[in-house]
């Protein structure tokens, strides 16, 4: 028999619009960077996929490059809309991206208009899609005009291949040229992707506000910072962790200092009856500019349990004055 997901999907979740557009995000995503290649198991994954979505989780984070190897977490993904979430794909959001290194040569990476189209039909064939809903420019390429790699964008959206548009990583000063650029073509930027966490406020003084004031809306990753804002490296590094499996999270940046920053908040989050996690996630979506946080989750217990920071997002002075205490030290 087919999965069924369950009937009352909706009835928790908590949806926000993206900026100035008509499309409504879950307040919590789920990227698939980690955990979801042809080197972690297909079956956890699946069963992470079905709960989330489960649970509300309408918007699935992928780029061209997620996995290992290259490509695998949209092939994996392409597998599980085609066994069970297929029925329901007018009910989902799927974003994919290019920018950063996918194959050889000098077409393979970077922001010109000859990888981000062939990069796109190449993920639209993983996944089994005629369409992505966002298509994104991964990175900022100072080395390409940017009307060429925002051009491409245009063409994507044009041909019908990609709903809407967004940028990551670009700084508020490219935002500005890209949105223009955009905006003379007759496409919206629906939305930019940065980091931001607890540990990495980089957004806040300009970014944050320029997209405010564009309209666009703000789809943030890595709330854990990448899942050192959880209790996981207080006594050590894990062995199946993510600072010791996966070049990407430095173990030399989990120094002393932020783990007594981390053991500060873990107090502070305790007192709001939440743990570490969900309240980092939380506090990402306590600004109002932010549309949606994308974590990542290895399990359903993971995307379980930060989840659950839908029950509480609302803090007091008091708590955010802790909260920056906690981080000056
Ligand atoms: P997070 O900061 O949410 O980190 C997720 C990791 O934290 C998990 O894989 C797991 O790591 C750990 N974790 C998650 N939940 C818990 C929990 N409840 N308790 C303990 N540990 C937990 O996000 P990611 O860094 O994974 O990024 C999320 C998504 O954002 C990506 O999948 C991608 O879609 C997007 N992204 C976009 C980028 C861009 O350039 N645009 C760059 C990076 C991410 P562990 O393996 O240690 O258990």
């Amino acid at each position: 028999m087919n999965w069924q997901p369950s009937a009352t999907r909706y009835e928790q979740a908590d949806f926000r619009r993206c900026g100035h557009s008509g499309l409504d995000l879950p307040r919590i995503s789920l990227g698939l960077w980690h955990n979801f290649g042809d080197t972690d198991a297909f079956a956890t994954g699946r069963a992470t996929i079905r709960r989330a979505f489960d649970r509300g989780v309408t918007h699935f984070d992928l780029a061209n490059n997620y996995g290992t190897p290259y490509g695998s977490a949209e092939e994996n993904f392409g597998r599980i809309l085609q066994k069970d979430l297929h029925p329901y794909r007018d009910e989902l959001v799927i974003s994919t991206k290019a920018g950063w290194d996918m194959w050889p040569g000098p077409y393979g990476n970077g922001g010109s208009r000859k990888y981000l189209l062939a990069s796109l039909n190449q993920s639209l064939k993983r996944m089994g899609l005629d369409y992505v809903d966002i298509f994104y420019s991964h990175r900022p390429t100072p080395d390409v005009p940017l009307e060429e790699t925002i051009g491409a964008l245009v063409q994507a959206h044009r041909q019908g291949k990609a709903l809407y548009v967004g940028i990551s990583s670009y700084d508020a000063a490219s935002t500005r040229e890209a949105e223009v650029i955009l905006r003379s073509a007759g496409v919206p930027l629906l939305v930019h992707q940065p980091a931001y966490s607890l540990l990495n406020r980089g957004i806040e003084a300009t970014l944050l506000p320029t997209l405010e004031e564009l309209g666009v809306g703000c789809v943030i990753f890595s709330p854990l910072a990448q899942g050192v804002l959880t209790r996981k490296y207080l006594g050590g590094i894990p062995s199946e962790s993510r600072a010791a499996t996966s070049r990407f999270l430095d173990q030399a940046a989990i120094t002393p200092q932020v783990l007594d920053a981390v053991r500060q908040l873990d107090q502070l989050a305790q007192a709001r009856g939440q743990s570490l996690a969900q309240m980092a996630v939380a506090w990402t979506l306590r600004n109002p500019v932010v549309t949606s946080a994308i974590i990542g989750a290895r399990n359903v217990q993971q995307l379980d349990e930060t989840l659950a920071a839908l029950d509480n997002l609302t803090f007091d002075a008091t708590e955010l004055a802790a909260i920056e205490q906690a981080l000056s030290g």
